[in-house]
């Protein structure tokens, strides 16, 4: 940090704290060449979460997009679009979550699982979709693991 006072470029931070509600570091430094104080302020960029695509392209998360593909599945379900964009924020946040650069597969995978939750035809749509059915055995398929996978557990 360049001192405002002398231009040296040598200081150490005596004191560091969050300010603004924890948005921004406020530090207070000292110049090492003429010794007067000064206060800095570092805020963090909102960072663009990034998605690679199969071909290896780069895009910056779209939640518009994710919520176009909701709402194509959701097409005639009794679902409001309150709820779609909550799964399309749903997906994001688990996205940014894990603080790196995500594959579109992986966006797919949390839209689907999201979906699921929401409607079971919606979610065998975007399933269709998403994983390329090409016959009916696909969907038979998918179908079978949907049963499976929400069916009650019986005890004993
Ligand atoms: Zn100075």
């Amino acid at each position: 940090m360049r001192c405002p006072f002398c231009a040296a470029d040598d200081d150490r931070v005596v004191d560091s704290r969050l300010a603004d509600d924890g948005d921004a570091i406020r530090r207070r430094r000292e110049c090492a060449a003429c010794h007067q104080r000064y206060t800095t302020f570092e805020r963090v960029e909102e960072v663009g979460l990034i998605v690679i695509k199969r071909s290896g392209d780069r895009e910056a998360f779209d939640r518009d997009k994710i919520f176009r593909g909701i709402q194509a599945a959701c097409k005639n379900r009794p679902v409001d679009d309150e709820v779609m964009a909550g799964v399309a924020l749903a997906v994001e946040e688990s996205m940014r979550l894990l603080n790196r650069d995500v594959t579109s597969e992986e966006v797919g995978m949390a839209t689907l699982e999201a979906l699921r939750e929401v409607d079971e035809v919606a979610y065998v749509r975007f399933a269709s979709v998403y994983k390329g059915f090409e016959g009916t055995e696909d969907f038979a398929r998918e179908i079978g693991m949907l049963v499976k996978t929400t069916a009650p557990k019986l005890r004993g």
